[in-house]
Formats: C-alpha cells, structure tokens, sequence
C-alpha cells in the first residue's frame, strides 16, 4: 500500500457513507458514539472474510466488500433487527493497489447505502486479506427472533431458493460449463447475496424460530431443532429451486446443492399453523416456500415423497481446528 493508513481510511471508509442522526461521533475519535433509541434493544453481530476460504481469491473487490457487509445484515434479518452502525476491520496484504480499495470501498458502500448503514469506525492493518464487519441494529424490545422456540406442528418455510450459490461456487471452482446467463445468475448469488431484512423484520411476531442458511439449510436447520429440542421433516420436493439449478443439473443433484451448500443467505423460519394468514399477508405469497415440518422425535429426516429417506451426501460447511487432544498445551 503507498498510501498511509490514515489516508486510506480518510479516503475510503469515512466521509461518503450514509450518515445517520442517531451517529454523534463516526471514524476519527478512539471510539464512536451513538445514540439508542428508547424502547429499543441492540442487535450485535460480527462476521469475518477470510480470503480462499469464504470467497475464492479472484473475486472482484466490490464483490468483496458487498458481501462483507451482505453476510452481517443476513444475520440481522435472522433476529428482526433493523442494521444501523457497522465497524469494519480491514486486513490486507502491503503491496494492495488502491484500485483494490476503491472498488472494494464502492461495493461496501453501495449495499450500506441501501439500508442506510452507518461505517462509524473500524480498524486497518497490513496482513494477508482478511476482512471483518461488525454490524449494530435496532429491534423493538422481547420483538427478536431467536432459534429456540420451534414445537412440533409448526411449519418449516425458507426465503428465495436453495443451492444457487453451491452451483455458484462449484462453477467456478470445478469450472463447470454452464451457459454465460446461468453462470452470471448463480455466480451473482454467492458473490452478492440478498439479506433477507425485510421478512426478517415482517417476521416479528409470526414466526416462532429463525435463522440465515450460511452453511447450508442441513446444517442451519440443525441449529434450529438443537436450540429449539425437536426434531423435524423435510420434504424434498417442496425445496426451492431455482430454473438454472433444474435446467442444469439432475434432481438428485439440485436437491443435494440445496440441502448442503452453503452461501444463499435466505432465512429459515418456523410458523404455527394459526399463523400461516399472517404469514402471507407479512411475506406476500411467492416470496417464501414450505419445506417441512417440526416433529416432536428428534433429528431431521429428508423425505421423498414416497416416504424414503434420503442422505445429503454434505451437511454444510464447518471450520476445522487441527488441534491435537493428546497435545498438554491444548487442554
Ligand atoms: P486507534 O489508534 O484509536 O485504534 P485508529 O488509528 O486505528 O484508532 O483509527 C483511527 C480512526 O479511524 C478511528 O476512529 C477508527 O475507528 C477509524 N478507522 C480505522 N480503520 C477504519 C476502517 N477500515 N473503516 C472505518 N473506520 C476506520
Ligand atoms: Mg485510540
């Protein structure tokens, strides 16, 4: 990087982001200050990029920045939460060009200008490229969702559809030959995924559970029933699937995408029965799909519609720690 550290925050990350009334002091003091409206709780996540492992290294730098900032506000539609304020923690290698920063900065700042999200500090090292956003949203009080609360005879719905991002990430990884406008289709979906804000937030009150389905709906749904202590159905053919998943690959396969892919950021609900009017009244009819059921026996079993049980061949994505257990300076 030429540039100086502070001349690159001066430059990219303070003054052409959404400014909020609520922000009394953004990037340039030891910390940042902002007001809570009354009556309101704070929703806090923090999601990290790491460059290789959560997006593959050519991808363009305003992909980069939109979905830095794209996986943190999936996590406030999960809860209900309206974002507000983000910090972002910026590592990159030294011999960065700025054209990096620039259009890294411009995809941030074009998805925060739709939401109206604040950049109210961060910090900036030189490191291998990593990036981490910390978002900050409102949510009326007792009003978050949460993934405890699911009972059996609930519904089981998604946003959107499944496993687009799967094919996304296997398109350019095994470079599968897809045609020009399904390749652009699926691999928009896992450069720049869609947080699902306004149903999370049309979702207060209706639905009973929710979470984002970042490591695939297996593994998620899974988060759900341990929270919750039920166990659940899912039926295959009721998945969302997307045209250029069932034009290009078999059935088997799109529902493995769908099952186990990670990277489509739609939410993952649950709805009793006497709540499914106002489900489509919050929602519109189109926008979500039921997949299953809650079940009082625990575990969760993927069915046809013959009533075969079917076995995703990837639960989804997990981190691994190559500890050693036998290692005395790991216990
Ligand atoms: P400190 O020395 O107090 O940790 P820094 O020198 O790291 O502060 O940062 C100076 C100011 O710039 C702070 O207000 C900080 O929040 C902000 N800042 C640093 N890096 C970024 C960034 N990547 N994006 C937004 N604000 C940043
Ligand atoms: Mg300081």
């Amino acid at each position: 990087m030429s540039l100086h550290e502070f001349e690159v925050i001066a430059r990219y990350f303070s003054q052409t982001f959404p400014h909020r009334a609520d922000v009394i002091f953004g990037v340039g003091d030891d910390a940042a200050l902002c007001v809570a409206p009354n009556g309101m709780q704070l929703a806090i996540a923090i999601d990290t990029l790491v460059a290789g492992v959560h997006f593959p290294l050519k991808t363009a730098p305003k992909d980069i920045g939109y979905k830095a900032l794209a996986v943190n506000l999936s996590d406030m539609a999960a809860m209900g939460a309206t974002p507000a304020w983000m910090t972002l923690a910026l590592t990159c290698p030294p011999d960065t060009h700025e054209n990096w920063l620039a259009d890294f900065s411009s995809g941030l700042r074009e998805l925060a200008e739709c939401y109206q999200v604040s950049l109210i500090g961060g910090d900036t090292t030189t490191g291998p490229l990593t990036i981490t956003i910390q978002v900050t949203g409102l949510i009326p009080e007792q009003m978050a969702l949460h993934r405890h609360g699911a009972q059996p005879g609930d519904g089981i719905y998604v946003t959107g559809t499944l496993g687009d991002a799967g094919l996304g990430l296997a398109s350019i990884q095994q470079q599968l030959r897809l045609p020009v406008l399904a390749r652009h289709q699926v691999e928009s979906r896992l450069n720049r995924p869609t947080p699902r804000l306004r149903e999370g937030q049309a979702l207060r009150g209706i639905a009973t559970s929710a979470i984002d389905i970042s490591d695939g709906l297996v593994a998620d749904l899974e988060h759900i029933l341990t929270a919750s202590q039920i166990g659940a159905s899912i039926y295959l053919e009721q998945l969302p699937l997307s045209t250029v998943l069932r034009e290009q690959l078999s059935l088997e396969a799109a529902w493995q995408l769908a099952l186990g892919a990670g990277d489509d950021y739609e939410l993952c609900f649950t709805v009793p029965q006497h709540q499914e009017t106002a489900l489509s009244t919050a929602l519109g009819t189109g926008s979500y799909t039921r997949i299953g059921m809650i079940e009082t026996l625990s575990g969760l079993r993927c069915v046809n519609a013959s009533g075969q049980l079917f076995i995703p061949k990837s639960k989804g994505y997990q981190h691994g720690f190559n500890f050693n257990p036998d290692d005395p300076d790991n216990r």
